[in-house]
């Protein structure tokens, strides 16, 4: 679980390295070609965006478990 805020503050801290992907909503670096999770194409690199979305997911993370932790 700490893992996981931290990751999503170092997001929040450099959101230009980041963006969202389309598909799945997962948050994945600027750099991946595809997404590991869904195989979309699709991204959303816009940083504001990207920041409010590492912040709606690290809020979940406190409250609810989150799907990655089933596996
Ligand atoms: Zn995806």
């Amino acid at each position: 679980m700490e893992e996981r805020a931290e990751r999503a503050a170092k997001i929040i801290g450099q959101p230009e390295k980041y963006k969202i992907c389309e598909g799945c909503d997962s948050i994945l670096i600027l750099e991946a070609a595809a997404c590991p999770n869904c195989h979309s194409y699709r991204f959303n690199a816009n940083v504001s965006e990207v920041v409010a979305h590492a912040q709606f997911l690290a809020s979940r993370m406190q409250t609810s478990v989150a799907q990655e932790d089933m596996y």
